[in-house]
């Protein structure tokens, strides 16, 4: 096969002003290698690649099978191959492909889950690498059914300690934890490792806002964002395009009077994927909320005397909080990863990436997530950045001030 070589230069213009990889993509039918064509092709094509891009990121060919798996190599300026060690496919279903298979006998715990959800199913789960950002009330649920899937690692984030108020809703915490303020990451971690189900952990007891948290957030395959906060959810969807990172979000909300009325009890689920709609452009929250949770975040004292003021409208705090509901977002956020890397429902994933409950309304309904959103789509792929994820405070100038 040939290919006129002038499809290129549009191309790699693009790569070089906006600092991004070339891929070169073609099919084999049921040639599951790179022939030695190919071989002579692409130590023909990329030293020119790099060169005309002028710099050293790598860039990388592809193979798709006919049967939709893909495979494939870094070339590198001299033209040596190294095997991608993964191919990530992020869309309505969830798809990953590795160059070698695990092989041997799935342990006697894998068993149950590779029955339901068949081998390959299992054996994803065992290589993916999760993060889970908060790990209170609904984390703490996430984690532990994360876990007892037996991913292959997860990433957890959340800069508190257990206190007695949290003993109602985080699993495996108890009276001693908030005794000795034990971080929340440390209990889950502690609880993951008793497991022994080959879970691999690393914690950050840190806050979201900080580069080395959200460097280790990007290099993960999927996001649980188990946060209430309406900035740090805009951070984890900028993140999701920036990386090309699957999001999940869940949100839990109780209203409630405190003196036993309650008004609702509802919660969502959110399934993001890059280049689609935002958590934003679904109309979760507006500009305005997500200045002022920045405010209340940053600076604590300008938050109050604007809200005092009239300029701002309050961000909800300390919002009644209960295991049961936890629990059960948790749960329907962890099947909707399950029915996006192995496909079993009736209707096509796209129709599922909102998931609202309402307890109190007796409501459980899904729609499809919208058209695209403008503001994130423009961010898609754009990797590493200063200030990361073009948020000033994560500047490393800044950092360095
Ligand atoms: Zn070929």
């Amino acid at each position: 096969m040939t290919w006129p070589t002038e499809v290129l230069l549009p191309l790699l213009e693009q790569a070089a002003a906006r600092g991004l990889a070339l891929i070169k993509i073609h099919g084999h039918r049921g040639y599951d290698q790179f022939s030695s064509i190919d071989d002579i092709s692409d130590r023909a094509l990329f030293p020119s690649v790099y060169s005309w891009v002028d710099a050293t990121e790598p860039h990388a060919s592809v193979i798709v099978l006919d049967s939709g798996r893909m495979f494939g190599r870094v070339v590198s300026n001299v033209g040596e191959f190294t095997d991608l060690a993964c191919i990530n496919l992020v869309g309505d279903d969830l798809q990953f492909w590795y160059p070698n298979e695990i092989g041997g006998k799935t342990p006697e715990y894998g068993t149950r889950i590779a029955q339901a959800f068949g081998e390959r199913t299992y054996d994803c789960l065992s290589r993916l690498r999760i993060a889970v950002v908060g790990c209170s009330g609904t984390g703490s649920h996430v984690i532990e059914q994360l876990a007892r899937n037996c991913v292959g690692e997860l990433v957890l984030v959340d800069p508190d300690v257990v206190e007695e108020k949290n003993l109602n809703r985080i699993l495996n915490s108890g009276m001693a934890d908030a005794e000795a303020g034990r971080s929340k990451v440390a209990v889950a971690e502690d609880a993951i490792k008793k497991m022994r189900l080959g879970t691999r952990v690393k914690v950050f007891r840190e806050n979201l806002f900080s580069a080395d948290v959200i460097k280790a957030v990007a290099e993960c395959d999927i996001v649980f964002g188990c946060v209430d906060t309406v900035d740090a959810r805009h951070l984890l969807n900028k993140l999701c395009s920036f990386y090309l990172v699957p999001y999940f979000d869940l949100g839990v909300r109780l209203d409630a009077d405190g003196n036993g009325g309650v008004d609702q009890v509802c919660g969502t689920v959110h399934y993001l994927q890059p280049g689609g709609s935002s958590l934003f452009s679904r109309g979760v929250y507006s500009m305005e909320q997500l200045r002022a949770a920045g405010l209340f975040r940053t600076n604590p004292s300008a938050y109050r005397t604007q809200l005092d003021e009239g300029y701002i409208k309050g961000i909800p705090e300390n919002r009644p909080a209960v295991v049961q509901v936890n629990g059960l977002i948790a749960s329907l956020a962890i099947n909707e990863l399950l029915a996006r890397l192995h496909p079993y429902r009736l209707d096509p994933n796209g129709e599922f990436a909102v998931h609202r409950i309402s307890l109190s309304h007796a409501i459980y309904e899904h729609e499809t997530g919208g058209d695209s959103c403008t503001m994130m789509s423009r961010h898609i792929g754009r990797g590493d950045t200063d200030p990361l994820l073009d948020w000033a405070e994560l500047s490393s100038t800044r950092e360095a001030a």
